[in-house]
């Protein structure tokens, strides 16, 4: 199943290709949201923004129109240049929304609502999510007091938990912890609010790279959140993700791998570097 993670990025990638753009063309495989363009007209329609929240997407279109997707266990967005080949059937397509220069396709979504921002309001079930890292208001103190309130958590899985703060994926979970010298597995209440903060700001100092590469790299989609280009070189860059049994690059102890939490996540550290 799409972790909270992986839609916030697939949103964020959403996001920077089609805000601002006009909708050129709008198709559905879903009767009930055909209807819904045959009244209102998505195509003509700007998107204005698409996020993530835990694991809803929301595409905000002009004048009043939100479309609302939850991938569940194997729909997915990806997104195509105009025109591109997509990477998965024809059938399995349920929404496509062009641009001029982007098609973003919803393959196989299995729920997928038109909302008004009224309407949206009233659907209790998608959650707020947390302060997002990249926002230049970010506040460290209430992401760390939202951290605090998870105390019998481990760490790593409060540093996933997108409705605490959002923006950190698998990758600089691991990594960010191995930076810190904090053990994934540690609950939140052996932290001091210094090492919360210092997790917090090295979270945020990731992911800001991490977006500065991918700016003039190929934008994201959600089948290949990666970049095509230099993977090689990023993976050199990482300190503990994917390096199980390898070699700490601090110490030379060898890196472990073990899944994490409800949603089996695999994290990685090194046991002497962050140790018990
Ligand atoms: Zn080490």
């Amino acid at each position: 199943m799409p972790e909270g993670d992986t839609i916030f990025r697939s949103a964020r990638a959403l996001n920077r290709a089609l805000a601002g753009k006009i909708v050129t063309r709008f198709e559905t495989a879903y009767a009930h949201l055909a209807t819904v363009d045959d009244d209102k007209k998505i195509a003509g329609r700007t998107v204005e923004r698409v996020e993530a929240r835990g694991k809803w997407l929301l595409m905000y279109l002009s004048d009043d129109l939100v479309l609302v997707t939850h991938m569940r266990m194997n729909g997915s967005w990806h997104l195509y240049r105009t025109g591109e080949r997509w990477r998965r059937p024809r059938r399995d397509m349920r929404i496509m929304i062009e641009t001029a220069d982007w098609s973003a396709v919803g393959f196989t979504v299995p729920v997928a609502e038109f909302h008004s921002a009224a309407s949206l309001l009233r659907k209790t079930m998608i959650p707020a999510l947390g302060p997002d890292l990249l926002k230049q208001d970010f506040d460290i103190a209430r992401a760390v007091a939202g951290i605090q309130e998870h105390a019998d958590e481990q760490i790593a899985e409060v540093l996933l938990n997108q409705r605490v703060m959002a923006g950190v994926g698998n990758v600089y979970k691991s990594e960010t912890c191995f930076m810190c010298g904090v053990n994934p597995f540690w609950q939140v209440r052996t932290l001091d609010p210094s090492q919360l903060e210092q997790l917090v700001f090295m979270a945020r100092k990731f992911l800001s790279l991490h977006v500065a590469e991918d700016v003039d790299g190929e934008i994201s989609t959600y089948a290949g959140l990666r970049r095509t280009t230099n993977t090689a070189d990023r993976s050199a860059r990482l300190w503990v993700y994917g390096r199980a049994g390898k070699p700490c690059r601090r110490c030379g102890t060898p890196i472990e791998m073990r899944k994490q939490g409800s949603g089996a996540r695999t994290t990685f550290w090194c046991p002497t570097c962050q140790p018990i």
